[in-house]
Protein backbone atom coordinates (compact mmCIF):
# COMPACT_ATOMS: atom_id res chain seq x y z
CA UNK A 1 0.00 0.00 0.00
CA UNK A 2 1.35 3.29 -0.91
CA UNK A 3 0.38 6.93 1.39
CA UNK A 4 0.82 9.95 -0.30
CA UNK A 5 2.50 12.30 1.94
CA UNK A 6 0.58 14.59 4.09
CA UNK A 7 0.78 18.09 3.51
CA UNK A 8 1.68 18.81 7.21
CA UNK A 9 4.68 16.67 6.17
CA UNK A 10 5.54 18.90 3.31
CA UNK A 11 4.67 22.20 4.88
CA UNK A 12 7.17 21.20 8.12
CA UNK A 13 10.07 22.89 7.49
CA UNK A 14 10.70 24.03 11.14
CA UNK A 15 10.03 21.00 13.40
CA UNK A 16 7.51 21.99 16.00
CA UNK A 17 5.83 24.66 13.69
CA UNK A 18 2.56 23.07 13.78
CA UNK A 19 1.03 20.55 16.73
CA UNK A 20 0.75 17.12 16.43
CA UNK A 21 -2.63 16.48 14.45
CA UNK A 22 -4.39 13.26 14.74
CA UNK A 23 -3.54 12.00 10.69
CA UNK A 24 0.48 11.84 11.86
CA UNK A 25 -0.34 8.70 13.66
CA UNK A 26 -2.70 7.03 10.92
CA UNK A 27 -1.93 8.41 7.82
CA UNK A 28 -3.47 5.20 5.74
CA UNK A 29 -6.72 6.68 7.41
CA UNK A 30 -6.70 10.00 5.30
CA UNK A 31 -4.81 9.58 1.89
CA UNK A 32 -4.48 6.01 0.53
CA UNK A 33 -3.09 6.32 -3.76
CA UNK A 34 -3.83 3.01 -4.18
CA UNK A 35 -7.67 3.89 -3.26
CA UNK A 36 -8.10 7.26 -4.26
CA UNK A 37 -11.78 6.75 -2.45
CA UNK A 38 -11.48 6.16 1.60
CA UNK A 39 -13.52 3.07 2.62
CA UNK A 40 -16.53 4.69 4.73
CA UNK A 41 -15.30 3.41 7.87
CA UNK A 42 -12.15 4.87 7.36
CA UNK A 43 -13.20 8.05 6.02
CA UNK A 44 -15.69 8.42 9.24
CA UNK A 45 -13.03 7.74 11.29
CA UNK A 46 -10.36 10.21 9.95
CA UNK A 47 -13.35 12.48 9.69
CA UNK A 48 -14.04 12.07 13.36
CA UNK A 49 -10.22 12.61 14.46
CA UNK A 50 -9.74 15.77 12.06
CA UNK A 51 -12.96 17.63 14.15
CA UNK A 52 -10.31 17.31 16.99
CA UNK A 53 -7.74 18.78 15.17
CA UNK A 54 -6.04 22.64 15.83
CA UNK A 55 -5.53 23.06 12.14
CA UNK A 56 -8.77 21.75 10.59
CA UNK A 57 -9.43 25.04 8.61
CA UNK A 58 -5.66 25.49 7.43
CA UNK A 59 -5.76 22.02 6.20
CA UNK A 60 -8.94 22.48 4.23
CA UNK A 61 -8.26 25.67 2.64
CA UNK A 62 -4.57 23.96 1.52
CA UNK A 63 -6.15 21.25 0.14
CA UNK A 64 -8.90 23.44 -2.14
CA UNK A 65 -6.16 25.98 -2.95
CA UNK A 66 -4.15 23.14 -4.40
CA UNK A 67 -7.32 21.54 -6.32
CA UNK A 68 -6.38 17.69 -4.08
CA UNK A 69 -8.03 15.43 -5.34
CA UNK A 70 -8.40 12.36 -3.30
CA UNK A 71 -8.25 11.38 0.40
CA UNK A 72 -9.79 13.48 3.63
CA UNK A 73 -8.40 17.03 4.57
CA UNK A 74 -9.77 19.29 6.98
CA UNK A 75 -12.28 16.34 7.87
CA UNK A 76 -13.92 17.04 4.41
CA UNK A 77 -14.18 14.88 1.17
CA UNK A 78 -13.15 15.45 -2.20
CA UNK A 79 -16.96 16.24 -3.23
CA UNK A 80 -17.14 18.50 0.24
CA UNK A 81 -14.18 20.24 -0.62
CA UNK A 82 -15.58 21.01 -4.07
CA UNK A 83 -19.03 22.11 -2.10
CA UNK A 84 -17.08 24.32 0.32
CA UNK A 85 -14.68 25.91 -2.97
CA UNK A 86 -17.93 26.54 -4.82
CA UNK A 87 -19.26 28.17 -1.87
CA UNK A 88 -16.17 30.49 -1.75
CA UNK A 89 -16.60 31.32 -5.86
CA UNK A 90 -20.40 32.19 -4.99
CA UNK A 91 -19.97 34.38 -1.69
CA UNK A 92 -17.02 36.41 -3.69
CA UNK A 93 -19.44 36.88 -6.61
CA UNK A 94 -22.16 38.21 -4.00
CA UNK A 95 -19.42 40.92 -2.86
S1 LIG B 1 -7.49 18.41 9.71
FE1 LIG B 1 -7.34 16.18 9.56
S2 LIG B 1 -6.09 15.75 7.77
FE2 LIG B 1 -5.79 17.92 8.32
S3 LIG B 1 -3.98 18.00 9.61
FE3 LIG B 1 -5.75 17.79 10.95
S4 LIG B 1 -6.05 15.60 11.31
FE4 LIG B 1 -4.70 15.87 9.53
Amino acid sequence: MSITPHFLDALDTAPGHWPETPCKSRPELFVDSSRVIPLKEDRDTAKALCALCPVRRACADYAIDNDIRDGIYGGLTVDERNQRAHERVTAACAE
